[in-house]
């Protein structure tokens, strides 16, 4: 390129700058890296989606752990590192009654840091059995959130168990605004990712209950794609664009809260290891 044609590019590339830099950050609340995805999106493709997505900052969770560790290991100021109980996808049906699943958390919390235990599928009455049961008691040794894919019952047991647990309520429970309002006004450490739910801003049109729900907690919910299956991480740019725009539709304050200030509240404290 002769330097006459660079030239003629440059006042373009400035006016693109403002646009960008008006974009709207998201930190993504619901995103899974497990040994399916990475060997198909290696760590540095992964990453290169969550910037091309305006991401700040990503809840990453895998089975196994050792996908979540090579994120942060390739960018260590975008990834926040959750713990999950799971060691492989089909741990998510047994993990409550498998006592191998307390050691396997014990063992990476003395190795690793975490900024949450999660995401786990807890429902009812499950939430007393002796593995869930030490899993919440490590999370308030730990200090960790927990981010629970769970019934409102599982819920209400996990804070009787530790009343002063930080719960981040997956998908909002899938139950409708009233129901996340009732627990959203009984628990004050209660927040709620809007993964996987579209209701609240189809069309790019937030509705009355949910606008209201918004308005009245407007620092308890976060948005999260939930890369659930490899084939969702290609999805992680076109869900931002889709978040950002039912987020226009509420106050310009509202909507930064629940694209990123909120999840940066909550996990705010999580910094990464200072390099060696
Ligand atoms: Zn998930």
């Amino acid at each position: 390129m002769d330097l006459r044609s660079l030239a003629a590019l440059l006042p373009l590339a400035l006016l693109a700058l403002p646009a960008r830099a008006a974009e709207l950050p998201i930190f993504d609340a619901h995103v899974h890296y497990s040994h399916d995805a990475w060997e198909n999106l290696p760590p540095k493709e992964a990453i290169a989606i969550l910037r091309k997505a305006g991401l700040v900052r990503a809840l990453v969770s895998s089975s196994g752990d050792e996908g979540t560790q090579r994120l942060l290991a390739e960018a260590p100021t975008l990834i926040v590192p959750s713990l999950r109980p799971y060691r492989k996808r089909s741990d998510i049906g047994t993990w409550v009654r498998d006592d191998t699943v307390t050691t396997f958390l014990e063992d990476r919390l003395a190795k690793a840091r975490y900024a949450a235990i999660g995401e786990f599928h807890l429902y009812g009455a499950d939430a007393e059995l002796p593995v869930p049961k030490r899993m919440v008691a490590l999370a308030r040794q730990h200090k960790l959130v927990l981010h629970a894919h769970s019934d409102a019952d599982a819920l209400e047991r996990i804070f009787r168990q530790d009343p002063d647990a930080r719960v981040l309520w997956a998908h909002s429970g899938f139950v409708q605004a009233d129901a996340v309002r009732a627990m959203l006004g009984k628990h004050r450490n209660l927040w709620c990712d809007l993964a996987f739910r579209s209701e609240q801003g189809g069309g790019g049109k937030v509705p009355a209950e949910w606008r209201a729900l918004f308005t009245d907690y407007p620092d308890r919910f976060m948005v999260g794609t939930d890369t659930f299956t490899p084939e969702r991480w290609h999805y992680i740019v076109e869900h931002a664009g889709w978040s950002r725009a039912w987020l226009g539709d509420l106050p310009p304050a509202l909507a930064e809260r629940i694209a990123w200030r909120n999840a940066d509240a909550l996990f705010g404290s999580w910094k990464p290891a200072a390099a060696p």
